[in-house]
């Protein structure tokens, strides 16, 4: 991360910095915040001292232009653990672990229960805190624990505690997911890239620019991307925000797109589908409006 402006003498555990949040979605807007990168439970201490936000991989993200004012939490190296992983069954790995790096390690030792969310660009906190996953598989499938701090302190609690459902986990108020220990299944390497090939082939029409992947949830039985599509919201616009062409739940960032050119083009959308009796509720994560 660029340090923008140096705020402190860095905290015990923690580096602090002005950052434009655009820098850290995959979306690409978002204004300025205080973040404060972690590295241990000190970090973690002094940095919820005042309100905070927490940011894992910002793919999930919209944030408004003027910035949050709360602290953003983002959990540093010493919570990346991609290339500890070998192939373990049963193991504990940071949450700030990047997904597509852990999915392709898993294949290659032969280890089965991941292989469903490839394509997701989240760290593991993020993808615990949203249950990832696609119609090949979901976070919930291998998470059997979790590490949480919460309360100034760390605890354990196990997955089927947080009520893991359709991209939704209840985490206790203020928790931030630390580690998880997931549990795989062995296979071997061929069959687990044979599923992953089927889920790249799913993901082939979707589109490359810049997004926050699927803007709505699917309502029970149906796709949203097909209701945009029969409602011809497809190539609809806000400034540089556009439906994208390719699938209709995307909604891209043309370039100089603002979050106020996202947000009116998602309430757009919401309008056009409430008028044919459909209500999306939004996937993403609204912060600072
Ligand atoms: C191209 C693209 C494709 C995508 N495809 C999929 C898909 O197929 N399936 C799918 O489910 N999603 C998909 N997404 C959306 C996104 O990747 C997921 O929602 C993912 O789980 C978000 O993880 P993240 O680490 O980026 O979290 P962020 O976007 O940073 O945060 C999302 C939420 O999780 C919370 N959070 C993050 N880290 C922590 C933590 N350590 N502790 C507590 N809370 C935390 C945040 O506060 C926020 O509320 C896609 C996104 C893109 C851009």
């Amino acid at each position: 991360m660029a340090p923008v402006e140096h705020l402190r003498e860095q905290a015990p555990g923690a580096r602090v910095h002005t950052v434009r949040l655009s820098d850290l979605t995959t979306l690409k807007v978002g204004g300025p915040a205080e973040v404060w990168e972690v590295e241990d439970a000190a970090g973690l201490a002094a940095a919820t001292e005042e309100p905070y936000r927490v940011i894992g991989g910002g793919s999930n993200l919209l944030v408004s232009d003027d910035g949050v004012d709360e602290r953003v939490v983002r959990l540093g190296r010493a919570y990346n653990d991609v290339r500890s992983y070998s192939g373990e069954r049963d193991v504990w790995l940071g949450a700030a672990t990047p997904l597509p790096g852990l999915v392709r390690r898993a294949q290659r030792a032969g280890m089965s229960g991941l292989e469903g969310l490839l394509g997701v660009p989240a760290v593991l906190g993020g993808a615990v805190a949203m249950n990832a996953g696609t119609r090949f598989g979901e976070m919930s499938d291998t998470l059997h624990e979790v590490e949480l701090f919460v309360d100034g302190g760390l605890e354990r609690v196990p997955a089927h505690s947080l009520d893991l459902s359709y991209r939704h986990a209840t985490l206790p108020v203020g928790a931030i997911v630390t580690r998880a220990r997931l549990r795989l299944t062995p296979s071997d390497p061929e069959t687990v890239a044979a599923t992953m090939a089927a889920v790249d082939a799913a993901r082939a029409g979707q589109p490359k620019v810049k997004s926050a992947g699927c803007a709505f949830k699917n309502p029970h039985g149906d796709s949203a991307g097909r209701l945009i599509d029969a409602a011809g919201l497809k190539g609809m616009r806000r400034g540089d925000a556009m439906v994208a062409l390719e699938h209709g739940n995307f909604i891209l960032n043309l370039g100089s797109a603002t979050a106020t050119d996202v947000l009116e083009l998602v309430s757009a959308v919401q309008v056009e589908l409430s008028m044919v009796g459909a209500d999306l509720e939004l996937e993403w994560r609204l912060w600072g409006f």
